[in-house]
């Protein structure tokens, strides 16, 4: 699977020489403390992989997307998870686009010389979930702050981020043109704000994600720090989506070659009725279908990340690299199990650990299901349905 001709070589395999000091067994002793894994964070941090996007002027390293995508894509084929650290990624285009150039002053220079993590988006609520127009949390000014009240869900590394992307609704929605403006995105400083309005609830899930729950109450955040305009958050929002969706893409590339390298490697040593059982067409075919379909999914996340680094509208292959990367992660990790049969449920073997993380991509950042209305909708014309 790797050709010699990949994209971004040298930091592929800088990326790969610091994965091997993060094996399986780091993992899975993470996994069952359900902890955060720190030292990998911390390592990844101090060679710079986070600050990849940061432009060179404020000490990051200036690479396009594409260059991210790989460092993501090479953390999942090393059997590592970048979803402890993989936000400061992709929330970084919305401080870069839509940021002023005190906030950036402000922030990027010490998140790229990692004394600062951004690693915490709130979006989710509990009560919109993936109507993000309807959610509830509201910012209204007053003199030189906002006061936030609301709740969040699902609100990743929170206990492990300095800083958060907070998105709030500055105009009630009856008061609006459009459902869509109205919204505004807070950077809000955490380590300030706990204690004082913000209340932070961990949420136990089936794999190691550090998820979790944020209520707000009478927060006041400095209106210094509201990015851009007042009432046009969710348009912020959504250009980010683009590059989150192409590098979650990457992601779950990398995990469908973790699975696939895993597989045929098992295919190849184990043994039954005095035959390799690799030798078997029942066990070789879907090794076969899950590479076809890690390889197509690819050249989508390539193409689409190309895209979106010509500044051109990438709407329809971020989310078709989304959907088709999400899909080919989650056939190989089933056919990997298949493949390793009762050995494939064991601890040890790291499969069953990446089956549980990889299948969150089915849901987060956004669902099949949402991809699929955007397709129909946006790219095929067919009737809005919600
Ligand atoms: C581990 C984890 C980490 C996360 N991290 C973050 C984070 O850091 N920040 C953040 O803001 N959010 C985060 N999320 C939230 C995630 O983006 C949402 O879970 C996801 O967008 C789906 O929203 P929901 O869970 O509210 O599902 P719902 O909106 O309640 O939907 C439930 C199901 O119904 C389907 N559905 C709903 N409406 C339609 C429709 N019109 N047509 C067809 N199907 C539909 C959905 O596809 C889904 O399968 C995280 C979630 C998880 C589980």
């Amino acid at each position: 699977m790797r050709d010699g001709t990949e994209s971004f070589a040298e930091i592929r395999e800088s990326v790969r020489a610091l994965c091997v000091e993060f094996p399986g067994s780091y993992w899975r002793e993470l996994d069952r403390e359900r902890a955060y894994p720190k030292t990998f964070v911390d390592a990844l941090t101090s060679a710079g992989f986070l600050s990849a996007l940061i432009p060179e002027e404020y000490g990051g390293s200036g690479l396009p997307l594409s260059a991210a995508a790989a460092i993501l894509e090479e953390v999942q084929t090393a059997g590592c998870n970048g979803a402890a650290c993989h936000a400061q990624m992709y929330m970084m285009g919305t401080l870069l686009r839509h940021g002023n150039g005190a906030q950036k002053q402000k922030y990027l220079p010490a998140i790229a010389a990692g004394k600062i993590r951004l690693q915490a988006f709130g979006v989710t609520e509990p009560g919109s979930g993936t109507d993000t127009l309807s959610i509830a949390t509201s910012a209204r000014r007053e003199g030189a702050h906002y006061v936030v009240n609301g709740q969040k869900i699902w609100t990743s590394r929170a206990e492990h981020s300095d800083l958060m992307l907070l998105l709030a609704r500055t105009t009630p929605k009856e008061q609006v043109n459009k459902r869509s403006e109205g919204l505004s995105v807070f950077i809000v400083e955490m380590r300030e704000a706990l204690g004082k309005g913000l209340a932070i609830r961990p949420i136990r899930t089936m794999m190691n994600h550090a998820t979790t729950e944020i209520f707000v109450e009478n927060l006041r955040v400095p209106a210094e720090n509201l990015i851009g305009e007042e009432g046009q958050g969710f348009r912020y929002i959504l250009s980010g989506m683009n590059a989150e969706r192409i590098l979650i893409a990457a992601e779950c590339v990398g995990d469908a070659k973790w699975f696939i390298e895993k597989a045929a490697a098992y295919a190849k040593e184990r043994s039954v009725f005095s035959r390799l059982i690799g030798q078997n067409q029942g066990v070789q075919f879907p090794i076969a279908r899950a590479y076809a379909q890690m390889r197509a999914a690819e050249l989508m996340v390539t193409e689409a990340a190309k895209r979106y680094e010509r500044g051109e509208d990438c709407g329809e292959e971020a989310n078709l690299a989304k959907l088709l990367a999400a899909d080919a992660s989650w056939a190989a990790a089933d056919m990997c199990v298949q493949t390793h049969g009762g050995f494939g449920f064991a601890e040890e073997y790291d499969i069953e650990r990446k089956f549980r993380e990889t299948r969150l991509y089915q849901v987060a950042p956004v669902s099949t299901n949402l991809i699929l209305s955007y397709l129909a909708e946006h790219v095929l014309g067919l009737p809005r349905s919600y």
